[in-house]
C-alpha cells in the first residue's frame, strides 16, 4: 500500500507580518469565494494521485481566517475525494485572535487531530515588533481553548533572535508555554528576507538584530530547558514529547511523496518536483481549463537526490544513513570533532553541531557539487 501526505495551502491572512515572506494576501469575502471554488476544483483534478493518506495539512497564510462555512466546504470535500489511514495525522495552522469556539469545534467534528498555533512569541514589544495581530495573552487564551476543546496535540511555533530581544524575554516565554498543556515547541530563528518589511528596518539602521553570542544562548537554553521539561529535541527546531513528533514533517525531511494544493504549494510525486503559481488569479485561471496548475515541473536527478538526504537527514537527531565513503570520511575528520558523531554508516549532528549547521551543509553540498563519485548517487 502506498502512503502519502497532503498539504493544502490557505493564503490568507488579515495583516502581512513584517517578517514574512511566505506567499500570502489579505482576506477579504471576495477573494475567499474564488479561492474555495477554485481549491475544490484542484482537489478534484488531484485526488487520483494520491491513494492513503498517512498526514494531511492545512497550511497558510492563516487557515483559520477562512469563514465557518468555507472551512466546513473544504473538509467535506477532503473527507469525500481522500481515503486516510485510520491514524492519520490531521493538521491545521490557527492563530490567536482568528478562532473562535465554533471553529475549533467544527475543525475537531472534521478529524482535525492536531493544532499548530503561531505564537510566536509572549512579549507584546515582539510581537509587535514582528507586525503580528494578537498580543501575549490572546495566544495564551487561544491554547487554553484549544486545550478546552479537547485538543490534546497542540505544537507552538516560536521565534527567537527578534530585534531588541533579551536572553531574560526569551525565558519568560518558554517558561510561560510550559506550564499550558501543550506537546510540540518548533523555535526558529527569525530569518531575514530582503523582501519583508524586517529586512528595511534593518538596512534603516533603526534596529538591529541580537549579537550572535546571545542567540546561541537563547538557542542553548530552549535545547536545555525544553529537555528537563519532556521536550525532547528530534530535529534542529523541533521539539515534543514523546509520541508527538510531526510525522507530516518527518515525511517531507524523508522524502515520502507529497501532493500540495493552493496557490504557491510544492509537491514532490514519483521523483519529480512541481508547484502551483504564487499568485492566487493565476492558479484560479490555470484551473479554468480543468487541468492541475503545476509548473516549473522536473525531475530531481542524483545529485540533487543525495544533497536533499543529506541536508534533511542530519537536520533530524537521528541523524542520516549515508553511503559514501567520503562523505563520512570528511566529516569524521578531526576539523568536526564534537560537531558530527558517526556510528557505523549512520551520521549525526550534535547538539553543538546543530548550532553551527548552516556552515557545515554548506560544506558538505559543495563536496556532493565537486565530487564525481557522489554525483553517481
Ligand atoms: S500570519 Fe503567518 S503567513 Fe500570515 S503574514 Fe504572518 S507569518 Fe506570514
Amino acid at each position: 500500500m502506498f502512503f502519502s501526505s497532503l498539504y493544502i495551502h490557505i493564503p490568507f491572512c488579515l495583516k502581512k507580518c513584517n517578517y514574512c515572506s511566505f506567499y500570502s494576501i489579505n482576506w477579504n469575502q471576495g477573494i475567499e469565494g474564488l479561492y474555495l471554488k477554485s481549491i475544490l476544483k484542484e482537489i478534484e483534478l488531484t485526488k487520483e494521485f494520491l491513494h492513503l493518506l498517512e498526514t494531511l495539512y492545512i497550511g497558510g497564510g492563516t487557515p483559520s481566517c477562512l469563514s465557518i462555512e468555507s472551512l466546513e466546504k473544504l473538509f467535506v470535500s477532503l473527507r469525500e475525494n481522500f481515503k486516510t489511514k485510520n491514524d492519520i495525522e490531521f493538521s491545521i495552522e490557527i492563530n490567536p485572535a482568528t478562532v473562535d469556539k465554533e471553529k475549533l469545534k467544527l475543525m475537531r467534528s472534521y478529524g482535525i487531530n492536531r493544532l499548530s498555533i503561531g505564537v510566536q512569541s509572549l512579549n507584546d514589544r515582539e510581537l509587535s515588533f514582528l507586525g503580528r495581530i494578537h498580543s501575549s495573552d490572546d495566544a495564551l487564551k487561544t491554547v487554553d481553548l484549544a486545550v478546552n476543546e479537547g485538543f490534546d496535540n497542540i505544537s507552538i511555533d516560536l521565534i527567537y533572535g527578534i530585534p531588541g530581544q533579551i536572553l531574560k524575554s526569551w525565558k519568560t516565554t518558554l517558561n510561560k508555554l510550559v506550564t499550558r498543556d501543550i506537546q510540540h515547541i518548533s523555535c526558529y530563528e527569525l530569518s531575514i528576507d530582503r523582501h519583508t518589511k524586517i529586512a528595511k528596518e534593518l538596512d534603516s539602521g533603526n534596529f538591529s538584530l541580537p549579537p550572535e553570542e546571545e542567540t546561541v544562548a537563547m538557542y542553548e537554553f530552549a535545547t536545555e530547558f525544553l529537555e528537563s521539561r519532556g521536550f525532547k529535541k528530534y530535529e534542529i527546531s523541533n521539539f515534543a514529547q514523546p509520541g508527538f513528533q510531526c510525522r507530516h514533517n518527518i515525511n517531507y525531511w524523508s522524502a515520502v511523496p507529497y501532493l500540495g494544493i493552493g496557490p504557491s504549494a510544492h509537491s514532490f510525486i514519483d521523483r519529480k518536483r512541481f508547484h502551483n503559481p504564487s499568485n492566487l488569479f493565476s492558479y484560479a485561471e490555470h484551473l479554468i481549463d480543468g487541468k492541475p496548475a503545476w509548473i516549473n515541473d522536473y525531475t530531481v536527478d542524483k545529485t540533487e537526490e543525495l544533497k536533499e538526504r543529506v541536508f534533511l537527514g542530519l537536520r533530524m537527531k537521528d541523524g542520516v544513513i549515508l553511503t559514501n565513503p567520503c562523505i563520512i570520511e570528511m566529516l569524521g575528520s578531526p576539523e568536526y570533532k564534537n560537531l558530527i558523531s558517526i556510528s557505523g554508516n549512520r551520521v549525526r549532528l550534535t547538539d553543538k553541531g546543530m548550532i553551527l549547521s548552516n556552515e557545515i551543509f554548506a560544506r558538505v553540498l559543495l563536496h556532493i557539487e565537486n565530487c564525481p563519485a557522489c554525483k553517481q548517487g
